[in-house]
């Protein structure tokens, strides 16, 4: 119930923060920092707030215009946050020779749709890595569905079986 009623409440925000042209995220600034970033620090992380607006805009007008497919992959209400694919149905590509906890140059599942605003690209790093973001959606628990990891061919991960 806290879940779905967490993830509820983020949705709100981004909708609250598009109608409010991207302002509402400065209005809530300590708990914007907190949500992508795991620090109340907001003075640092204010110029990736109107970042998460244009980011938000293109990936929803994306998914609406040419991805509709993908809108089955959004995750229960109910689902608990993970860090790591669901083990019972993923896991490490028998040619995947790369660390655990690498995906070298691969940043797929960060790109798609539109380029994540939360990607530095120059190190191909995460910024958001283990926020409550991160682990509540689709980036920690990734691949979250046999759609999510064929949309993305991940080159990481496979299907138990
Ligand atoms: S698609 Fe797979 S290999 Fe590529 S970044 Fe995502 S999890 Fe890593
Ligand atoms: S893992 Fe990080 S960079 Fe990738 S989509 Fe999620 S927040 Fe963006």
């Amino acid at each position: 119930m806290i879940r779905a009623l967490f993830r509820l409440m983020s949705y709100a925000i981004v909708v609250i923060n598009l109608l409010s042209c991207g302002t509402f995220l400065y209005i809530i600034a300590p708990y914007t920092s907190y949500f992508f970033f795991n620090d109340l620090r907001f003075w640092k992380y204010l110029k990736y707030y109107h970042k998460y607006y244009f980011y938000s805009a293109a990936y929803i007008w994306g998914l609406l215009s040419r991805e509709q497919g993908l809108i089955k992959t959004v995750l229960p209400l109910t689902s608990p946050p993970m860090d790591r694919p669901d083990p019972t149905l993923f896991r490490l590509s028998k040619q995947w020779t790369l660390p655990e906890d690498s995906c070298g140059e691969c940043n797929r599942c960060c790109t798609f749709i539109v380029d994540c605003c939360f990607l530095d690209t120059s190190g191909n790093r995460c910024l958001c890595y283990g926020s409550l973001f991160w682990k509540y959606f689709n980036c920690g628990r990734f691949p979250s569905s046999q759609a999510m990891l064929n949309y993305c061919e991940c080159p990481k991960f496979e299907t138990r079986g």
